[in-house]
């Protein structure tokens, strides 16, 4: 398997740009595991991202067809390129500040047409790349640096989004728990229309340093720590699941 996941990725590309303790390289790994263990050929697919340290997953990394677009637009590239080659495997990685704020409106319309392509939110409650401003997904009290006395503003629960919106598969896992999150990849990948996966990247550099997190470890550990299955969720009340984040598969459908 490893020797496959190698001749999948451009060696000269590495090391990653990301910083020490990010999210998004074990998220890399698991999407590359995802797709040698389907046995998809990368040469049938196309990844597409906006812009964000999340964006520089696949593009220079995977030796792929890749479309590295601007800012918030990466699923109106893909929606293109799907209607222009409808066999393609269309996978979009990018941030929460790309998909969800920028690119919102992109993002709920896909998920209404259920367009068949895979979009994989790599969420890590912040602009990372761009500075660590508040996103349409920091959480409420947080620090970042447009909000310095803590973000008043309550997040979007994106799963809920795009379910609403009219997605086919919703799914969200941390990068703390990498074998689930591989095993929801393949399913959302395989997934015939629109699936979207929620993924919960740590960002030690912009969130973590803001929020108390004294190491990368440590918000790796709380994310583990704060992750209830849904189906154990689905028993609680709203007061038993305050600061828990209910992960697993949200919607499943078959179009
Ligand atoms: S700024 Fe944050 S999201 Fe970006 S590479 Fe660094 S740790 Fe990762």
């Amino acid at each position: 398997m490893n020797e496959k996941i190698f001749q999948m990725i451009n060696l000269q590309a590495f090391p990653t740009p990301f910083c020490p303790g990010c999210g998004h390289g074990i998220l890399m790994g698991a999407v590359l595991r995802a797709v040698a263990e389907l046995e998809y050929d990368m040469k049938q697919m196309l990844f597409v991202s906006g812009i964000g340290c999340a964006a520089w997953i696949p593009s220079p990394h995977f030796k792929a067809d890749t479309l590295h677009t601007l800012h918030g637009r990466a699923i109106a590239y893909a929606t293109g390129a799907k209607l222009f080659n409808p066999k393609l495997k269309i996978m979009v990685i990018s941030g929460d500040g790309d998909l969800s704020s920028i690119g919102g409106n992109h993002l709920i319309h896909a998920a209404r047409r259920n367009i068949d392509m895979t979009v994989v939110c790599a969420n890590n409650a912040i602009y990372g790349m761009t500075g660590g401003q508040v996103a349409s997904t920091t959480p409420l009290g947080a620090m970042t640096t447009t909000t310095p006395k803590g973000n008043l503003e309550p997040p979007f629960d994106l799963c809920k989004l795009v379910e609403s919106a009219g997605a086919t598969y919703v799914a969200r896992q941390p990068v703390a728990t990498p074998i689930p999150l591989t095993r929801t990849l393949k399913k959302a990948i395989a997934h015939k229309g629109f699936s979207f996966i929620d993924v919960l990247s740590p960002c030690p550099t912009q969130f973590g340093r803001r929020n108390a997190f004294r190491t990368a470890y440590e918000m790796i550990k709380t994310l583990r720590n704060s992750c209830i299955p849904v189906e154990k969720a689905r028993g609680m009340s709203p007061e038993e699941l305050r600061g828990q984040v209910v992960v697993g598969e949200f919607v499943n459908l078959v179009t």
